[in-house]
């Protein structure tokens, strides 16, 4: 190439439970594109597994992959189309990050998920870095969020800071003492999974009770469905079709953004879970901060702020310990993608910085 160098970019690709979020990010973090699809064939994650899980054909060299669903597939597919727009910005892609939800391994591997159990197991990164041809790193999707908006959004600045994911399940990314913490094995944050209640609904991961059943997304338009199908939340119902059994979490945090006084009072009991175990991480982590993230992130002040309220309330924090303000990230849901993105640009500067 003659003449100035392109700016510098890389891809961040988020894949939730559900959703899949693609974006390029410029190197000062600003959006340039982003694209989003389903992710392909998300199984029943309550229904039995099936461990005979077909494997994909190795691709060029690559050792193989399990990839019954398609997924490395689909996310191949969304770089190579924000590649493609790369060029319209001017722009060069130097690197791809992909959030995983799930126990994301030192070596990149994903060494649990259990909303995406059909993935475990594979090497995602080195899949998907001989399909595309760029370097490709990967994290849980908690701590890609995390990332985002300690560096560039609603963090910025902190030394303590938790973010919370919402959405299909809960994740947690931690900040403590001025760096994101991964822990031992890179498993830290899997705090959909602390037990509220041992003898609790089931779980996807395989014991009851877990704090996600509660306070998730998912939870949200189960409690939703369960009081609709007794007549109620009728313009929650109407947000899904006028079916009950299409009735979403997003149905109800859009009903109750808009004032319904029913939908409102089901993302208070919510909130009510979310501030419960919010309360416990406190006690452990003293975070200056905490940052609501994931798909729930979309409702803004109608669940930031009565999880605010609620963890206020005496009793609810340990004692003496001063209210945590509550705020949701300032990339919204798009938080773990744009992290995602900035992982691979770090993960870049330090290779630079090593020559
Ligand atoms: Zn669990």
């Amino acid at each position: 190439v003659t003449g100035a160098a392109a700016a510098t970019a890389t891809i961040g690709v988020d894949v939730g439970g559900t959703k899949l979020l693609a974006v390029l990010v410029g190197a000062d973090g600003t959006v340039l594109a982003q694209r989003q699809r389903l992710v392909p064939q998300r199984q029943d994650p309550l229904a039995p597994r099936d461990r005979r899980l077909p494997t994909a054909k190795p691709t060029g060299g690559a050792e193989p992959v399990r990839d019954p669903t398609g997924l490395v597939d689909a996310v191949a597919e969304e770089v190579g189309a924000l590649v493609q727009r790369a060029g319209d910005h001017r722009v060069k892609v130097v690197g791809v990050g992909v959030g995983l939800p799930g126990l994301v391994g030192a070596d990149g591997r994903l060494a649990g998920a259990p909303h995406l159990p059909e993935a475990v197991g594979a090497d995602i990164a080195g899949a998907l870095g001989t399909r595309t041809g760029l370097p490709v790193v990967v994290d849980n999707d908690a701590t890609c969020a995390a990332l985002a908006e300690w560096r560039l959004g609603a963090g910025r600045g902190r030394r303590d800071v938790l973010l919370v994911t919402v959405g299909t399940g809960i994740g947690a990314g931690l900040v403590v003492g001025g760096a994101v913490a991964r822990g031992a094995l890179g498993f830290a944050g899997e705090a959909g999974h602390m037990v509220m209640d041992p003898t609790g609904p089931p779980c996807p991961c395989g014991r009851r009770g877990c704090w996600e059943r509660y306070a998730s997304g998912d939870a949200l338009g189960e409690q939703a469905r369960r009081i609709a199908s007794h007549g109620g939340l009728g313009a929650v119902v109407a947000r899904a079709g006028g079916q009950v059994a299409a009735v979403r979490g997003e149905h109800v945090t859009d009903a109750a953004m808009a004032g319904d006084p029913e939908a409102t009072a089901v993302l208070r009991s919510l909130a009510d879970w979310l501030a419960l175990g919010l309360a416990n991480l406190l006690a452990l982590l003293d975070s200056e901060l905490v940052i609501l993230a994931g798909g729930l992130a979309a409702a803004g002040s109608a669940v930031a702020v009565p999880v605010a309220e609620q963890l206020g309330r005496k009793g609810v924090l340990p004692a003496d310990r001063p209210p945590v303000p509550v705020v949701v990230a300032r990339f919204g849901p798009a938080a773990g993608a744009v992290g995602a993105a900035r992982l691979a640009l770090e993960a870049r500067l330090v290779l630079d910085e090593g020559r």
